[in-house]
């Protein structure tokens, strides 16, 4: 069994406007733990390390946890705003990098998978994966592909022999024949 062509209708299911609600909630509260930590943490360290007085240490953890909200409200405010587009894939190469670390002055050497998708605006989108091909092998140069307004990831026009499938909420890789993913039960776009 396998997928079909065409845009699936299922986008519209509830189930995903339930999951990005779920996600921007964990997120935020992800962002207030870590800037807690640091309002209550700098403190108790300036003290414990004599290297900072109050009330400077309580200002530094403000405006740092300050940072980790701020920063988590802005995703949350660009997913809001991001558009549903359709693209082809226009461009696919595999070379290597080579990283190197000053610490232990070693050289990794690192394959780039990459690919690219043109909006019918003109706008070119690039993206890499180090060392994975997974989702590079998934598409073909000439492929129509859609991206759902707030979701990482595409949706492939013609999946009619395709045999996997990537759930557009999570990206966990799916069989095709399955009906919801099978990590976060979003509907399979197929
Ligand atoms: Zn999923």
């Amino acid at each position: 069994m396998s997928g079909s062509a065409g845009f699936s209708p299922k986008i519209n299911d509830p189930a995903f406007a339930k999951y990005q609600k779920a996600s921007n909630k964990w997120a935020l509260t992800f962002a207030i733990i870590l800037a807690l930590i640091a309002i209550v943490g700098f403190p108790i360290y300036g003290e414990k390390s004599g290297e900072m007085e109050m009330p400077q240490s309580l200002y530094y953890g403000l405006a740092i946890g300050g940072m980790f909200i701020a920063i988590a409200l802005i995703q949350i405010f660009r997913k809001g705003r991001d558009i549903t587009w359709d693209g082809v894939i226009v461009g696919k190469q595999v070379f290597e990098r080579t990283t190197h670390d000053k610490n232990t002055d070693t050289q990794t050497t690192h394959t780039v998978y990459e690919y690219k998708v043109k909006r019918s605006s003109g706008k070119v989108h690039k993206h890499q994966h180090q060392d994975c091909d997974t989702v590079f092998n998934y598409f073909d140069i000439g492929d129509k592909v859609r991206h759902h307004k707030g979701f990482d990831g595409y949706e492939k026009y013609d999946k009619s022999k395709d045999a996997i499938i990537f759930c557009i909420a999570c990206g966990t890789i799916n069989n095709i024949s399955d009906e919801v993913c099978v990590r976060c039960k979003c509907p399979l776009l197929k």
